[in-house]
């Protein structure tokens, strides 16, 4: 009866609803030490207090997924990604298990469950799976029983190894959402340590504004482009299925950022949504290759069968026939795709494959650019101004992206938000 099949999409109407049931997710700050956790335990019994059906989604305490991921590190160069799940997905069970406990002190009853417990079924590719069912017999069953359920975030089990599999890094925000989606949840509310989507990152611009509201597609740019705030395929999801999304701080009362369709968000102004950066990618150069239909083809199609995840892509032809094809990739995937590219370099006869980790990617997105030809210009005039170079530029209808220095990123995202501040002014005030 709730189970949901994430790859087939069905009708967002077809999904059964529960009323009154609010999916509630807390990041790693937020339950940053044992105190924070009663106050999210206290929180919770809140609203539950208040008549609501409570399900739970926390991520691992402060910078556990961190320190886990550099002990795998110290053990190992290239860790088994087998177990590297099993090793990383701990953290959110204590996370979870600490806070059910605290509950019970307050007198409530609740229930947590690792992913595989709370039905989450994902695909068998380690490190990066995606949720392909949700089945969410047992936590209606706890639900039923008036217990709130805490489910641990980031992960998942594959029916086809039974294996504990986890989601990506701020996976957890997507284990929420394909749970309000499956559940049919009222609200999906993330908390965290800012106090919504701004349009720069806070810490990096301090006069960033917090967009009231803002489109699926704006933030699904935007998550694509860096801004961390919510995980991309969390905005995939909610999109998909329709689930209205609210951002709100854990630790300050406010309204927070409202994430859903055009027609629901009330969209002030929309010319610019915001400024993000990205430092997670690399660059790899492969000079002197043949200039012939077919290479590009070969090669991506090798990186893509490792599931290199290729974001930014140009090509350059050289005089003497010979092109370059530059792109950027996820530093993480640089462990796989380095044994292809030494392979293929041999086999196109290039002339060598150069690897650069000090690269960045900034980003200017709105909805309002398809309308506003010019803003393009004006970013990288900014840029210009500031003596930045750019090395890559890619644009969708919605976006502009430039590759940089790494070293000069914040000073780029600082100059790009600040030629278009008025724009964002206008819409956030109105
Ligand atoms: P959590 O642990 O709650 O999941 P994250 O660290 O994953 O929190 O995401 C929140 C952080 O995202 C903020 O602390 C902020 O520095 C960063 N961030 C980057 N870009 C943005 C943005 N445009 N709006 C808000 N926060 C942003
Ligand atoms: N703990 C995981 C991470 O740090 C998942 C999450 O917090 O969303 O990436
Ligand atoms: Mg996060």
């Amino acid at each position: 009866m709730t189970t949901i099949e994430f790859e087939a999409v069905p009708a967002v109407e077809a999904r059964p609803r529960t009323p009154g049931l609010v999916v509630m997710k807390f990041g790693g700050t937020s339950v940053g030490d044992t105190e924070k956790l009663k106050r999210v335990a206290a929180r919770l019994v809140a609203a539950h207090d208040d008549g609501a059906k409570v399900v739970a989604v926390l991520s691992a305490m402060g910078k556990t997924t961190d320190e886990l991921i550099r002990l795998a590190h110290e053990v190992s160069s290239n860790p088994h990604p087998r177990e590297y799940d099993m090793l990383v997905s701990t953290g959110e069970r204590i996370s979870n298990a600490l806070c059910a406990m605290a509950i019970h002190d307050l007198g409530h009853e609740a229930v947590s469950f690792t992913g595989s417990q709370a039905g989450i079924v994902t695909d068998d590719s380690h490190t990066k799976a995606k949720i392909v069912e949700v089945r969410a017999q047992r936590i209606h069953g706890a639900l039923d029983e008036n217990r709130i359920v805490l489910v641990a975030g980031f992960q998942g089990v594959s029916t086809a190894t039974q294996d504990v599999t986890t989601l990506g890094r701020g996976g957890s925000d997507t284990t929420a959402v394909a749970l309000a989606a499956a559940l049919g949840a009222d609200a999906c509310e993330i908390f965290t340590d800012v106090a919504g989507v701004f349009t720069a990152d806070p810490r990096i611009v301090p006069g960033a504004l917090k967009l009231n509201s803002v489109t699926y597609e704006e933030m699904l740019e935007m998550s694509a482009s860096g801004a961390k705030v919510m995980a991309l395929r969390s905005i995939e999801v909610a999109r998909s299925y329709g689930v209205k999304l609210r951002v709100r701080s854990t630790f300050v009362d406010g309204e927070g950022t409202w994430i859903g369709e055009e027609d629901d968000v009330v969209l002030e102004k929309a010319i610019i949504s915001g400024v993000t950066h990205d430092t997670s990618e690399a660059k790899v150069t492969i000079v002197g290759v043949p200039d012939r239909p077919g290479i590009a083809a070969k090669v991506f199609r090798e990186l893509a069968g490792a599931a290199v995840n290729i974001d930014m892509i140009v090509q350059n032809v050289s005089q003497d026939g010979a092109a370059t094809i530059s792109f950027t990739l996820p530093k993480t995937d640089v462990p796989i795709a380095e044994p292809i590219l030494d392979r293929l370099r041999e086999e196109l006869g290039a002339n060598r494959v150069e690897h650069d980790p000090d690269v960045a990617k900034i980003s200017l997105i709105g909805a309002g650019m398809k309308s506003h030809p010019g803003v393009a210009a004006d970013m990288f005039d900014a840029l210009a101004e500031a003596g930045i170079n750019i090395e890559i530029i890619s644009t969708s209808s919605i976006r502009v992206s430039c590759v940089i220095r790494a070293s000069q990123v914040e000073r780029a995202v600082e100059v790009v938000h600040a030629r278009f501040q008025s724009f964002a002014e206008e819409r956030v005030n109105g």
